[in-house]
Parts: C-alpha cells; structure tokens; sequence
C-alpha cells in the first residue's frame, strides 16, 4: 500500500510537473503571439492614422464633383445661351456686310447702266453704218464690173463716189468695204446686241436697194451666218455667264410686213393678218395679239425657228426672192431677265429687220399690184425716215402711225432705245444711181442729229421743225 501510494505521489509529482512545463509553455506561446498582434495592431493603426487624411481629401473632391454635376446643367444653358448670342451677333454681322455688298452691286449696275448708256449717247442713239458688198465672179467677168466706190484707208468712216467724173464723199459712222468679213461686222454692232441683256431696246435695219447685201448680212449663208444668228448666240453664251445670279428667258418671233400688213410667221396660218394695239393695262405699251413667241434655249433651237419662219414665209407667195425684197422682214428677240438676289427684272428687246429693196420703180413700167407695193414699200421706208428724223431732233410728236413697221417698232425706237441703220450699197456702176439714193438717205439720217443739237445749243427756239423733210424717201 506504503509502495504504490508512494509510487502514485511520484507520479503525481511527475504529472504536476509536466502540467506546470506545459502551462509554461502555453504562457510564453501566448505571450510571443501577443506580442505578434500587438505590432500588427500597431502597424495598422499606423495605416489607419495615414488613411485619413485620403479619406479627407476624397470626401472632399466628391462633394466637390457632386456639386459641379449639379450645376453642370446651369452653366451648359448659359455656355448655350452665350454662344448663341456669338453666332446671332456674327450672323447679323455678315448680314450687314452682305447687305452693303448687295447695295454697292446695285449701285455698280446703275453706274454701268450709265455709263454704258453715256457711252452709246456719245456714239450717238442712231448709228449709220455702210457695208458695200463684193463684186460677185459673174458680175467681175461682165464690162459693167469697174467699181466706182473707194474707200480712205486713214478713215473706216469715209466712202468715196465718182459719179459723172465727180466724187462724192459720204461720212458715215463707219463704212465696211467688200473684204469686211461677217465676222468683222458683228464686232462692230455686238455691244448694241449684248445691250437689250441689260434692258434697253435696239433696233438694227439693213436698207438699200435689191442685190445689195441686205439679206446677206442679216441672215448670211449656212456657213457664214449673218447678224441674226450671231446675235442670237452671242446671247445666250452671254446669259449663260450671268447665271447663276441672273436667269433668263429667251423668246423670239418673226412677222413679215407686206403691203401694210402683218404677218405672222412662226404662227400655224402664216397668212392670217395680225394687228397691232395699245395694251389694255394702261402701260401705254403696244402688243400683238397672236403673234407666236417661242421659247429657245439653245443654238439649235434657233435653226427650228429659222427654218419654220422661212418655211412659212416661203409658202405664202409664189416667189420667195420676188416676194421678200417687197416685204420687211422682222426677227424679234426679247431677253427677259431676273436677279433672284437682288429682286431686280430687266426686259429688253432687239428688233432685226431685213428691210424692203429701197429702189425706185420705174414711173411709167408700174401699175396694178406692183404698183401698190411700189407705194407701200415707199411709204414705210419714207416713214421710218422721217421718224428717225424726228426722234434726232427730239421733236415732241414723232410720226408712229404713218406705217406698220414704225407703229410696230415704236416701243424700240423711243425712250432709251438704239438703232442702227445699216446701208448696204451694190459697187456695180449699174447700180450707180440707186447706191447715190441709198447713200444720201444714210447721210441725211446721221446729219439730221449733228445739224439738231447744234442749232440747239445756238438758239432752242429754231429747233422746231428742222429738216424734217429731208429724209424723206425721196430722191432728187
Ligand atoms: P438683198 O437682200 O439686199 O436683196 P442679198 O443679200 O440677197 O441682197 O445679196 C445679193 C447677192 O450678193 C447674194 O447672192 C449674196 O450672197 C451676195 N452677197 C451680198 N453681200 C455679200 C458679201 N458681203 N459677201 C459675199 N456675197 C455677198
Ligand atoms: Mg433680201
């Protein structure tokens, strides 16, 4: 009993002793990890204290931003606000200047409307020009072909005439010899034509005798067109480059004038009779009621129409050549204009008129119809005379009415118009007496204005009734 309860105290005291080793151990265990936590614990409240004033900071910028995202909507509106009011204000300012730029152009086309009007007003309303035409190969191998026409080479305005051995000088406002080209001629008329862009009405005549040159210089040959086609081209290339400020309409029509009467040939009956009257609207203006303007737009269109008013002029009689140097023929071209900047409206119109043959008929050799024509032809021309006369001397009452073709051109030749008279002259001694005719009737129109104005200028009173007689189609 004595021996195991001593062996059961040694072990107890072997068992205490191990409780107390380990109880040591589990201390000093502990307090190592203690002392782990412990620095971590400080390690992190370091970070905490250095966190802070991030967090600071960041709380700062979010309500910084916050607030910026609620007033983002009020500074949008008035950045908004501010820039329109930049464009408005750079708008009206370009407005402005367009405004003034538009007011200068207008301006601009008034001064060149002027000028161009000083221009013409200086070269004279009324222009006389001759064009003696080429002796032809069978004439040159016939004995009548020695010409007796000369020409001044120092001055293109001169012809010279021996007639009986003596010579006469002619002064015109230009005068083409028979190596003037087509080409050469229009050069010369083709600011009258570009004119009726702008709005003023040009009359061009091509006068004298039958054989003269007359047709050949209004309409030409196929391959060496005359004024007519030319001045048709020249127009629309000329519009063509004011587009697209200006638009433009081009209508054009031919009536033929024999014996007192109008006629209408682009139109289905050729040889219906048109009349002429006063436009109902109160203008004043004259119009024909069913006369055929057609619409062209280009070159070709032109040949239509050539081809149909000769067509028709062909068909109504029996012999065109006969006929047509008894007739006045008119190709009628109005230019319509429009300026969509500016408002503006032009309308002009350019008369082109292959006249009757200015010859005299034989006074005995004439009767019946030929007779009638005779006087009817010598009245329009003596008519278109006496009112180119008048409206050089600025006489107050200008005889229209006395024929067709006056009345018909009435609108083209007062006011602000421009004629010219082209005098066609054969150079056949032949024709001698005929071209003296043609080329005193070309002198006396273009001296009627010099002889005018001076007197004017010398005493106002005697300028009543100047040599109103003097252009009458009538040779002594
Ligand atoms: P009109 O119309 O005055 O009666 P035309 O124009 O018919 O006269 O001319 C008569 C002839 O003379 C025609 O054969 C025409 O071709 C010719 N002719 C007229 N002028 C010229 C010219 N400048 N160059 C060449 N031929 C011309
Ligand atoms: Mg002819």
């Amino acid at each position: 009993m004595e021996r195991a309860q001593g062996q059961l105290e040694a072990e107890m005291q072997n068992l205490e002793e191990e409780k107390n080793r380990v109880i040591e151990e589990a201390f000093i265990r502990a307090e190592s990890e203690m002392k782990a936590v412990h620095e971590n614990l400080a390690g992190v409240r370091m970070n905490l204290l250095s966190l802070q004033p991030a967090l600071r900071t960041l709380t700062c910028d979010y309500n910084c931003l916050k607030r910026q995202v609620q007033d983002f909507p009020f500074m949008l509106d008035k950045a908004i606000t501010e820039a329109k009011q930049e464009i408005c204000q750079v708008i009206s300012e370009v407005s402005s200047a367009n405004q003034e730029l538009l007011r200068k152009y207008k301006r601009e086309m008034n001064l060149r409307k002027k000028c161009h009007n000083e221009l013409v007003r200086l070269k004279g309303n009324i222009r006389v020009f001759c064009r003696v035409r080429p002796v032809s190969q069978e004439e040159q191998d016939s004995a009548d072909a020695k010409t007796m026409l000369s020409f001044d080479s120092e001055d293109d305005a001169v012809l010279y005439l021996s007639n009986k051995g003596k010579i006469m000088t002619f002064e015109l406002d230009k005068v083409f010899s028979p190596q003037a080209t087509q080409e050469e001629v229009f050069q010369e008329v083709q600011s009258l034509v570009t004119s009726c862009i702008d709005g003023f009405n040009v009359c061009i005549f091509a006068y004298g005798q039958t054989g003269s040159g007359k047709t050949y210089t209004m309409e030409g040959v196929v391959d060496d067109p005359g004024i007519n086609q030319r001045a048709l081209r020249l127009l629309f290339s000329e519009v063509t480059e004011k587009a697209p400020d200006w638009d433009y309409i081009i209508t054009v029509s031919m009536v033929e004038i024999y014996n007192e009467t109008l006629r209408n040939l682009l139109g289905e009956n050729p040889t219906d009779k048109l009349d002429i009257k006063m436009n109902p609207d109160g203008s004043g203006q004259l119009y024909v009621p069913g006369l055929t303007e057609f619409t062209v737009q280009s070159p070709e269109d032109i040949n239509k129409v050539f081809e149909l008013g000769h067509m028709n002029r062909a068909t109504a009689c029996t012999n065109l050549n006969e006929h047509s140097s008894r007739s006045h023929a008119l190709l009628i071209i109005t230019v319509s204009g429009f300026n969509s900047a500016t408002g503006n409206r032009t309308q002009g119109k350019l008369n082109l008129v292959d006249l009757a043959g200015s010859e005299r008929i034989a006074k005995s050799g004439a009767e019946g119809s030929r007779l009638r024509e005779a006087q009817c032809i010598n009245k329009s021309l003596s008519a278109l005379g006496d009112v180119i006369n008048a409206l050089r001397c600025k006489h107050s009452h200008i005889p229209f009415r006395n024929s067709r073709l006056t009345y018909l051109l009435q609108d083209s030749l007062s006011g602000d118009s421009k004629t010219l008279m082209m005098v066609q002259v054969s150079p056949l001694p032949g024709n001698m007496s005929e071209s003296v005719c043609s080329l005193k009737f070309a002198q006396r129109v273009r001296s009627v204005e010099l002889s005018s104005s001076s007197r004017r200028h010398e005493n106002s009173s005697t300028s009543s009734s100047p040599t109103h007689d003097s252009v009458k189609h009538t040779c002594s």
